[in-house]
């Protein structure tokens, strides 16, 4: 059944509502209350306080479909974006949540149900995952939804324990794989192992996570749970490309509005099965970076130098680069901010309420941006004539990029990527610290470049988790 993302959307809280879930609507992508967490990355993440029993859940189970960001921190998709078929920085996710009432027999009862009779979902298409210690969660995939062993895979802590960031809840997991067919199969695979399958994320991909809350982990170790509780999430974009057949997230209606605004703006055209790969990277990236930058600064995000709005600035800033690929030079990515309420509007009305805002921070960022872009890219091209060595870009180069011409250090590592060059990553950071010895000699301006400083080395060294602001230890570590 062809479903639209709206209508999507409408089934599985309806279904959930039927089963006695009550509707909760999604918290803001920025997590006001918890400073261990950059942005909202997972349905659960507003819940927190019911699984580890700190607060009481008035209703014992809830569905939601949340917004999430995936951009740095513990979840970071940011360099996957437009190289996979299923990755974006901004997606929803459709959840339902036990508080210590159901557990594992209903959790996968209910979203067996969902995807084969709500949905419609041939059967053969689905395999799941469940975590190698988990023979419990491995019979009841047997008798709830009749699914021989052979059709379920084991994985191990990286896939199928499931953390929210360095503390929260955590538990071992199940996931469920739509098969895509055989078309999509992962060429570059060898696969030897008919055990490995799933490995070829390509053909197979994860549509919905059934996380068994048991755990917290906390700065002093981890604990068991009060009650064991169900946290599970499917991507909307994942689920709706299931159904819709397009096999690309990009390809389907959710994002049609957008890809039809770029096409306007750049004149050329989105071609979703066609050849030229490139094109349609450029294309995909700016969907999902307008998408994320859209939806962060409605919830009330700001371009800055700094912790959360350093991550929407270079957001914002590699968009820029991937719309001028598709030869677009004007101020234009705050353009395609109605196409994003197109899709979003209807669910997300107080995003929608702040789109003037959306347009005014895009464009004064785009602006800023492009007064340097054009130098920074003579200097750029300059430097790698001169400053390469075994195919290493000098560190030191890189760094006045980012300090004078403003552009982003993972930004600069794609322009050199594009040329099959890497950077000088010690270099860069002995350059950021001998700029930091220096204001710190000088009183006038240290206040200011600290924080620069500070979170130029973090946006380095910090790339894979997110430990919070009020880390004082980390943070001197860093520094
Ligand atoms: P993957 O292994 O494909 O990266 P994940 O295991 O990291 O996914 P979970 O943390 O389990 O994802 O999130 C629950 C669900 O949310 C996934 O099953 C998937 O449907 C969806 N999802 C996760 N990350 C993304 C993303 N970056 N873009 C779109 N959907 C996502
Ligand atoms: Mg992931
Ligand atoms: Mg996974
Ligand atoms: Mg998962």
């Amino acid at each position: 059944e062809k479903l639209t993302g709206q209508q999507i959307r409408e089934k599985f809280s309806q279904y959930f509502m039927k089963n006695n879930h009550e509707k909760v609507a999604s918290s803001s992508l920025i997590p006001h209350n918890d400073k261990t967490l950059l942005f909202c990355n997972a349905g659960m993440n507003q819940f927190k306080d019911y699984f580890t029993g700190k607060s009481v859940a008035s209703n014992k189970r809830a569905v939601s479909i949340q917004k999430c960001v995936r951009a740095g921190g513990k979840h970071n998709d940011l360099e996957n974006v437009g190289h996979t078929a299923r990755h974006h920085t901004f997606f929803e996710m459709l959840g339902n949540f036990s508080f210590g009432d159901y557990f594992k027999e209903d959790a996968i009862k209910f979203a067996w149900e969902f995807l084969t009779v709500e949905l419609k979902i041939p059967k053969e298409k689905l395999y799941v995952t469940v975590h190698y210690t988990d023979d419990e969660a491995r019979k009841l995939w047997n008798k709830v939804a009749g699914l021989p062993d052979d059709r379920i895979f084991n994985k191990g802590d990286k896939d199928n324990f499931w953390e929210m960031g360095e503390f929260g809840p955590c538990g071992p997991c199940s996931e469920i794989f739509f098969d895509h067919g055989e078309e999509y199969t992962d060429h570059d695979l060898v696969r030897i192992d008919p055990k490995d399958l799933l490995e070829d994320e390509k053909r197979y991909v994860e549509i919905w996570n059934l996380v068994f809350m048991q755990y917290e982990k906390t700065p002093e170790g981890r604990l068991t749970l009060p009650k064991p509780s169900i946290d599970t999430g499917a991507g909307l974009e994942r689920v709706a490309a299931a159904l819709q057949g397009c096999y690309n997230n990009y390809n389907t209606d959710i994002f049609f509005p957008i890809m039809k605004k770029i096409e306007e703006i750049s004149g050329k055209k989105y071609e979703p099965f066609g050849k030229d790969e490139k094109t349609k990277a450029n294309f995909r990236v700016v969907a999902d970076h307008i998408r994320s930058a859209t939806m962060l600064i409605t919830d009330g995000a700001i371009p800055s130098n700094e912790g959360r709005g350093y991550v929407l600035r270079r957001i914002i800033r590699r968009a820029v680069k991937y719309l001028n690929e598709l030869g677009v030079k004007e101020i234009s990515f705050y353009k395609l901010v109605p196409a994003v309420f197109e899709a979003l509007g209807q669910e997300y009305p107080q995003n929608a309420s702040g789109s003037e805002l959306a347009v005014k921070l895009l464009e004064l960022e785009e602006r800023k941006f492009r007064e340097t872009l054009e130098n920074g890219l003579k200097f750029l091209n300059d430097a790698i004539t001169k400053e390469v060595t075994n195919k290493v870009f000098s560190g030191k180069a890189a760094f006045k990029l980012y300090d004078t011409y403003g552009f982003p250090v993972d930004l600069t590592e794609m322009y050199l990527a594009d040329q099959n060059l890497t950077l000088d990553n010690e270099g860069f950071e002995k350059a950021m610290n001998e700029q930091k010895e220096m204001s710190r000699k000088s009183w006038k301006g240290a206040l200011d470049n600290s924080d620069k400083v500070f979170h130029a080395i973090k946006e380095k060294t910090g790339a894979t988790d997110f430990v919070g602001y009020d880390r004082l230890d980390v943070q001197a570590k860093l520094l």
